[in-house]
């Protein structure tokens, strides 16, 4: 049983399908939703999605090249050092869930699931109105929610996450192609890019304190980032939002790492966001999701219910990347180091390349 459909829960159930074994995925949304995500799938992920069958060019992604760090007045650019592209989190899940189902997946839409808990050897999952279902191994994908019974420490770092999607004016679309724009402002930062359907997307980790001083309003809040930087003013002038408002999230955990406790249920491998959250400045999310699901589907496919093997083998893998991401993460925010983050950058942008290269997933140089 799998629980989610984004990209760590979809992978778990094409990689199982494709083993033979029967599996069932129980995704919330009914239909697939835009997300709270920068939309940034990089060399790691690409190498992923494919490898699982899915035909990224079919989606039309926008193709990223280069990197470009603001600051107030200034800016830094340098090329990445791997492919990268903007696809929206929509399409791509999307994708991801239609390949599980061609591959021999059960997928049931539109069922939250409300707990899990340990009964007689086995896991019982409550599916509110659609009952309760009984099976040895779960495969905890929910992302960014939690389930009771089941729920992350809590490690609010007092970030909202905000979205929205534009259509910007063709010189300051021009202007943003090719490229994923890094903006820093006092106590946040937001990230900048084209996906499919040449749509722009902005998406921002923003303090809930400085929400809250816009009134919760987002205009507010953009016309008070736009003032502090006028590069997002330059971008955003003339540019139209195609959402009615924009998708938040709050209470993320960034820097958690699950580590395998006496008390954990049995049978219960957590994948994607349940099992680490990284910052997300490296916009590899998605990558971490793809690859835990690919190591704890093998590892449960090797010797059954290796939970705790598994958690301690995926957290010995990602330690490195996300203790490094969560340093670029914490300078980027300090407004202090701000200035200095973008005059290193200005000077050295290998820099840039450099941060890039090591907060991907280990062994990406080979594809
Ligand atoms: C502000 C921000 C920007 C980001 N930008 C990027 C980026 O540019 N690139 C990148 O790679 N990563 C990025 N990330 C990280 C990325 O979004 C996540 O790491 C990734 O989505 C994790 O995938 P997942 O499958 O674990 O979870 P999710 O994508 O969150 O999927 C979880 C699924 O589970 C379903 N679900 C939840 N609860 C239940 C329930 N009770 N019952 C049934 N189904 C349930 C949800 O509907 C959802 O479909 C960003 C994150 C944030 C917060």
């Amino acid at each position: 049983m799998i629980v989610g459909g984004g990209p760590a829960g979809a992978t778990a159930a094409i990689l199982l399908a494709r083993s033979g074994r029967a599996v069932t995925l129980i995704e919330r949304n009914a239909v697939a939703t835009d997300k709270v995500c920068g939309d940034f799938l990089s060399v790691d992920a690409i190498a992923a999605v494919t490898a699982l069958g899915v035909d990224l060019p079919a989606l039309a992604p926008s193709p990223i090249t280069t990197v470009r760090l603001v600051h107030g007045k200034r800016s830094a650019t340098t090329r990445l050092p791997f492919a990268a592209v903007g696809v929206t989190r929509r399409a791509l899940d999307a994708a991801l869930l239609r390949q599980a189902e061609a591959s021999g997946a059960v997928v049931l839409r539109g069922a939250p699931v409300r707990t899990i808990a340990q009964g007689n050897g086995s896991l019982k999952i409550d599916c509110g109105p659609m009952g309760r279902l009984v099976a040895s191994t779960v495969f905890l994908a929910t992302g960014k929610h939690d389930l009771r019974g089941i729920m992350r420490p809590a490690r609010d770092t007092g970030l909202v996450g905000l979205k929205m999607y534009y259509t910007l004016a063709p010189v300051q679309q021009a202007a943003l192609r090719h490229h994923v724009e890094l903006v820093l402002f006092t106590g946040g930062y937001a990230g900048l890019q084209l996906v499919e359907a040449d749509k722009a997307v902005l998406c921002m980790l923003v303090p809930a304190a400085r929400l809250r001083a816009a009134n919760g309003r987002w205009d507010d809040l953009l016309d008070s980032l736009k003032g502090e930087c006028p590069h997002l003013g330059d971008r955003l002038s003339e540019a139209k939002p195609l959402l009615q408002r924009p998708l938040a999230i709050a209470g993320l955990p960034y820097g958690y790492l699950h580590a395998h406790a006496v008390d954990d249920l049995a049978g219960v491998f957590r994948l994607g966001d349940q099992a680490t959250v990284i910052a997300s400045l490296t916009g590899d999310g998605v990558a971490l999701a793809l690859a835990s699901a690919t190591l704890a589907t093998d590892m449960w496919l090797k010797a059954d219910n290796a939970t705790a093997a598994y958690h301690d083998v995926w957290a010995r893998r990602v330690r490195r990347q996300m203790r490094l991401a969560s340093l670029a993460h914490r300078v980027c925010l300090a407004p202090a180091a701000q200035p200095w983050v973008l005059r290193a950058c200005q000077e050295l942008p290998w820099l840039m390349s450099l941060l890039a290269s090591l907060t991907r997933m280990p062994g990406w140089q080979g594809r």
